[in-house]
């Protein structure tokens, strides 16, 4: 033969084992990613098991046949786990131990143990229901689209058919077993060893993607929201808004300023002046659709995007968040502060060329109204009119305001 089989086996076994160690170093790096600890662990345990499979005939029988087998088994109930760990769901070990009390039961049925291809049946079913069992976990949280999620499923999906291409071989009378005494010197498995080099570095390839995927979306997705109130921050609102002009139509930019917001802070005290920021921000998420954009831009300014509004939506809605968060700040400790908030609006179409161009125009031009509403007085809504093109032609408002203000 052209390969020593011995050689190619220790060969996989050894890459086996340098696979669990290069998973769980990445559990150590990643300490909260329990998964790679679980997948760490299968890998040991198959290079345990492939050892011990290959040492028949130098160790006891029931090592290399009950135990080894008995290892492997584990070890894809412990990849399956390592799915669900990945999934935050909570780990299922029993059905791995009743497939291992199976086995070693089945193992002392007379004449079992000693017949090759019966023992490679049962292992078969047994690991093939965990390969199963792994993709449709994976398949159960496909709506996260991570890649690598999808990677690892088609993988196990290759692997799984591969499994039943020498059973099928064998059934089609293509492969006879030779198994001379120890069943990995059978010259039909040894495209195995090479298929198990490949899916092992392959799925552990995956399964690192998998966390280190999860992780670079979280920081992602984290830098785009405000840690005090959870809104969006500035740069989400310019990304989120960014991917709602790119569909054109009516568009409605709201910007909001809580009033006299430095008294607050001064008076009661800069935490003080957080709980008011958050109660805002729980105003705004009360008056608004999962659709609507709402952002904190910075400080004590926010800004909203209502999609398909018109100026009467925009204002009624504008005008609601007023008279809530004015209630609102009667129940706080500092009412005496009376809080309240200003609000500019301004309403257009995007056109289909330069949305996002347009849109930033209507930004302006909401600031302009926020301006005009501060200007006249506070705690009021000011809308801008095609036509105000800038604050000094908004004047207009400006002077019919109270002095006071
Ligand atoms: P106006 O009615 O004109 O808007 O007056 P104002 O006092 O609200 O506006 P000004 O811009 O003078 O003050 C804004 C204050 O907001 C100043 C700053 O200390 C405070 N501020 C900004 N960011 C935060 C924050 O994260 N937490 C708290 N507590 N205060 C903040
Ligand atoms: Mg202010
Ligand atoms: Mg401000």
């Amino acid at each position: 033969m052209f390969y020593d089989p011995l050689t190619i086996w220790s060969f996989t076994t050894f890459s086996t084992l340098l696979i669990a160690g290069v998973l769980l170093v990445s559990w150590i790096m990643w300490p909260g990613e329990n998964a790679l600890g679980y997948w760490g662990t299968a890998f040991v345990l198959t290079t345990m098991g492939l050892a011990g499979l290959a040492a028949r005939g130098v160790v006891p029988g029931f090592v290399s046949i009950e135990l080894s087998n008995a290892a492997l088994l584990l070890a894809w109930g412990l990849g399956w786990n390592g799915f669900r760990a990945f999934d935050r769901r909570r780990p299922v070990m029993l059905l791995p131990a009743v497939l291992i009390a199976a086995w070693l039961a089945i193992c002392q049925l007379p004449g079992f143990r000693d017949d090759a291809v019966a023992r490679m049946w049962v292992m078969l079913a047994f690991t093939a229901l965990l390969v199963v069992l792994s993709i449709r976990e994976l398949y159960r949280r496909r709506a996260d689209r991570l890649v690598s999620r999808r990677l690892a499923m088609g993988l196990l999906a290759v692997h799984l058919f591969t499994m039943f291409a020498r059973p099928g071989l064998l059934l089609l009378g293509v492969a006879t077993v030779n198994v001379e005494g120890n069943v990995l010197l059978d010259p039909s498995l040894m495209a195995y060893a090479f298929e198990l080099v490949a899916f092992q570095l392959l799925m552990a390839f995956c399964v690192i993607g998998m966390v280190r995927e999860r992780r670079e979306r979280h920081f992602e997705e984290a830098a785009l929201v405000d840690d005090l109130t959870g809104l969006l921050n500035r740069r989400g609102f310019q990304a989120r808004t960014r991917e709602v002009a790119a569909g054109g139509g009516p568009v409605a930019v709201l910007v909001l300023d809580l009033d006299r917001f430095k008294a607050i802070n001064d008076v009661y005290g800069h935490a003080a002046g957080d709980e008011v920021l958050c109660l805002f921000a729980q105003v705004l998420r009360n008056n608004l659709r999962g659709t609507d954009i709402v952002a904190r831009l910075g400080g004590e300014e926010f800004g909203i995007v209502l999609p398909g509004a018109d100026v009467g939506t925009a204002r009624e809605i504008a005008e609601r968040i007023r008279l809530a968060f004015r209630q609102a700040g009667e129940g706080l400790p500092m009412r005496e502060a009376r809080l309240s908030a200003s609000i500019g609006i301004a309403v257009g179409e995007l056109p289909a060329l330069a949305p996002v161009e347009a849109l930033s125009v209507l930004q302006e031009r909401a600031d302009m109204a926020l301006y005009a509403a501060k200007q006249g007085g506070r705690d009021r809504v000011m809308v801008h009119r095609p036509g105000d093109w800038n604050a000094g032609q908004m004047g207009g408002e400006r002077r019919a305001a109270s002095p006071h203000s």
